[in-house]
């Protein structure tokens, strides 16, 4: 076969370069020992608007990163290239105007016959728009959820549901004159729960204390919602005072009941519940009466926590 048609010959150097730089992505080496750019494609020129040659050392990349960024993906890009591992990261990066361009960052780490790190090579990808779709994506998902009345972790009712139970049922309360009740639930020491287990565990957590409420509480006008992060909040119309500690008090031995385990070993899950009845009447507010309930909650963590205070 003719040399010149020999499809298995080495491309050679220009064949390399020219790939490299028609491409969308930008190519770069870095050398190991001196920390310095031995190359950086011509696009980056277009794309951040820095010139090629003033990418010198991996100072530059550090200083052109958005400040929120820098510490975390220098720390993690260094460790992983001390230790040998092809690694990717995602970071905002200086644009020459001022700007911010969202960067992936994909790192082969070449070493030497010995196992030493030798250069560094890789490729900068544009994903700015990949960016601004995941964040369109997640503020459509709130807007969804402002616009639902379910809560999207638990699937019990949001506040939004709550804020209109309430006041639906405080206008019936004060027609009929029958007593309305309200259980605001937090659950004890629940930072800890997820510095220890997790945010994904704490997250199941949250589901699983929303399954047992909705499992205690029975009647149909009966309503479970979540108040806030770890807190909940029960409407409990035609409840006395009386009847609502009941409620509180068998909310408190469920959750007890359930043994879920605890940061603190042979410790388990807990709530305090502050709880409220009224009969509404002309002088009453809807937020007062709440207020009211959320003090006496505060009470039940200063009182030790795993209680009701009514
Ligand atoms: P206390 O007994 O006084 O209530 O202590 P606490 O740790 O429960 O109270 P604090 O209000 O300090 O912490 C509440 C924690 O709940 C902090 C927050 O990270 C966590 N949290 C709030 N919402 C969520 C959520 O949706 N998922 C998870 N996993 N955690 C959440
Ligand atoms: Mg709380
Ligand atoms: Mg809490």
């Amino acid at each position: 076969m003719d040399a010149t048609t020999d499809l298995t010959r080495e491309p050679d150097h220009a064949v390399y370069k020219t790939l490299l730089e028609s491409t969308k992505a930008i190519p770069w080496r870095i050398d190991w020992d001196t920390k310095r750019f031995t190359y950086i494609g011509p696009q980056i020129q277009d794309l951040l608007g820095w010139t090629p040659d003033s990418w010198t050392s991996v100072e530059d990349w550090a200083a052109r990163m958005h400040d929120e960024d820098r510490e975390y993906v220098v720390n993690f890009c260094v460790m992983q290239s001390q230790n040998g591992i092809d690694h990717e990261a995602d970071y905002r990066a200086l644009t020459a105007d001022g700007g911010y361009v969202w960067i992936r960052d994909v790192v082969h780490v070449v070493r030497k016959d010995n196992g030493d790190v030798d250069s560094l090579v890789g490729f900068m990808f544009d994903i700015s728009q990949r960016k601004r779709d995941e964040q369109e994506l997640e503020r459509l998902r709130r807007e969804l959820e402002v616009l639902s009345f379910k809560d999207g972790l638990t699937g019990v009712a949001n506040r939004r549901m709550f804020n209109m139970t309430l006041d639906r049922e405080w206008a019936s309360a004060r027609r009929e004159a029958r007593p309305l009740s309200v259980i605001l639930l937090d659950i004890d020491y629940f930072k800890q729960y997820n510095d220890h287990f997790g945010h994904l565990a704490g997250d199941e957590c949250l589901k699983q204390v929303a399954k047992i409420l909705q499992e205690t509480v029975s009647r149909p006008r009966d309503l479970v919602a979540r108040y806030g992060g770890e807190e909940f909040v029960l409407v409990l119309p035609e409840t006395d005072a009386v009847a609502a500690h009941a409620v509180a008090e068998r909310v408190r031995q469920a959750i007890v009941d359930a043994q879920m385990p605890h940061a603190r070993r042979g410790d388990i899950l807990t709530v305090s519940q502050g709880v409220g009845t009224i009969v509404p009447d002309e002088p009453n507010d809807v937020s007062a009466f709440i207020h009211d309930i959320d003090r006496r909650l505060y009470r039940a963590k200063q009182e030790g926590r795993n209680r009701v205070v009514g």
